[in-house]
């Protein structure tokens, strides 16, 4: 088999073999393939697309690219989550300890930040102490000990996935349905899960701007999920304007926490959470519809069941769980500097990739793979899409650091004379 004949066969429209496909993605990992090659290989997947079966073997070469997390030794259904990352989105800090404190087995594996959206293992990292790192055995012993195990992928598990989306990175070749949806899920399947909640974003903050895009991914998830003995579904949700009121990592728990303490319970947020967390019930085996999870979901909350496990898995992990009720303990920030509306009127848009940008220029977010993040600094935003706001009323608190961040950009709020009802957070729900 030649690299050559696979890129001309793509270039030129044509199908690959699950055998043509796993010969590149082994030579990716053993480094027999040439980047140059891999590079154009991509780039025609991009052009040409990938049908199912193609996805389908290319999820399943990079799986066995490395190790696989063993969760046997765990009883019952392990259930996952995966978002496609937007800014401010803390859901797994809020869904995780819920799930557990449910009886559900929560086995997330996460991702560290970059761009405009944050990564859950940079969140994390914001609690002193805690271990955001594990071996596979510490993740099982966590998950046995407190329903709950989080952990960044360690390199060992899907190296071929690594090695091309640094490629993808440099060659404009992200953004392809099939190559997003085969990383995704190679990633899924390694990490033992046996049941996976998807959230989709779509917007103006997110990977896939349009809803048919956003479609078009969350069903090639799903595909890939089922095809392999996954319980899976995909929420499609909105991302446009920041979700909750925080962006940078110490402020994201602080937000999480409260939301577990039953502040906040209207917003998009704690609505998104609690959904995502019932979906991850009822394919976990413990509800058997909406209504019913959705109690569980409720009760977790105001009986304090989920807080508790939140300060077990903290303690568990090495982490100080009084951090998580005093958060003068948490990184901070030296400064404060608040942003005021100039002028009465009715929030109709605010741009969370350009508060994610800003979060970031802060020092929250990484520009490159390498930089060292300011855990304290970040975004307190004060206005919702929808609401009427008079003139000197706070719209955004910035807390920084050494670094002052850009300007804000002009047109980051969009302020207008007429009410506007803000839109719905679910877009859809795919199954199969
Ligand atoms: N996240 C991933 O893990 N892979 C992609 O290709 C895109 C987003």
């Amino acid at each position: 088999m030649r690299m050559y004949d696979l890129i001309y066969a793509k270039k030129m429209g044509g199908r690959l073999s699950a055998e043509e496909i796993g010969f590149w993605v082994q030579g990716v990992a053993d480094g027999t393939v040439a980047d140059a090659q891999s590079a154009a290989l991509l780039m025609a997947i991009c052009l040409r697309g990938m049908d199912t079966r193609e996805t389908l073997a290319l999820t399943l070469a990079m799986r066995d690219s490395g190790l696989q997390v063993d969760l046997s030794p765990v009883p019952g259904v392990k259930v996952d989550k995966h978002s496609t990352g937007g800014v401010g989105d803390k859901t797994t800090l809020v869904l995780g300890p819920i799930v557990a404190a449910c009886g559900v087995p929560c086995a997330m594996f996460s991702g560290r930040g970059l761009g405009h959206t944050g990564g859950t293992v940079d969140k994390y990292s914001a609690i002193p102490g805690l271990r955001v790192e594990l071996s596979q055995d510490a993740f099982r012993a966590s998950l046995l000990a407190t329903g709950f195990a989080n952990s960044a992928q360690t390199v060992d598990i899907c190296p071929a996935d690594r090695k091309l989306y640094a490629l993808r990175d440099v060659t404009a070749t992200v953004e392809s349905i099939p190559l997003i949806a085969a990383s995704i899920m190679a990633k899924k399947l390694a990490g033992g899960a046996g049941a996976l909640v998807l959230d989709v974003k779509c917007g103006s903050g997110a990977f896939m701007k349009s809803a048919e895009d956003a479609h078009a991914l969350a069903q090639a998830m799903v595909r890939v999920g089922l095809a392999h003995g996954l319980r899976v579904k995909a929420l499609v949700t909105r991302m446009a304007e920041p979700l909750g009121w925080a962006i940078g990592n110490a402020l994201e728990v602080m937000e999480s926490v409260e939301i577990l303490k039953g502040l906040h319970g209207d917003s998009d947020l704690a609505r998104m959470s609690f959904r995502l967390a019932a979906e991850m019930l009822i394919l976990g085996g413990a509800a058997g519809d909406l209504a019913g999870a959705e109690a569980q979901v409720a009760a977790a909350v105001a009986d304090g069941s989920a807080m508790n496990v939140y300060r077990n898995w903290v303690a568990r992990n090495g982490g100080d769980p009084r951090a998580l009720d005093d958060f003068s303990l948490l990184p901070g920030a030296a400064r404060a500097v608040t942003v005021r509306a100039e002028r009465g009127g009715y929030v109709h848009a605010i741009q969370g990739r350009a508060l994610g940008l800003l979060a970031m220029e802060l020092g929250a977010g990484r520009r490159d793979l390498d930089d060292v993040l300011d855990l304290g600094v970040g975004l307190r935003v004060h206005a919702r899409v929808g609401q009427r706001v008079e003139p000197g009323q706070a719209l955004l608190t910035l807390y920084c650091n050494a670094r002052e961040g850009d300007p804000l950009p002009p047109g980051w709020i969009t302020l207008g004379d007429t009410p506007c009802a803000g839109a719905p957070w679910l877009l859809e729900t795919i199954e199969a």
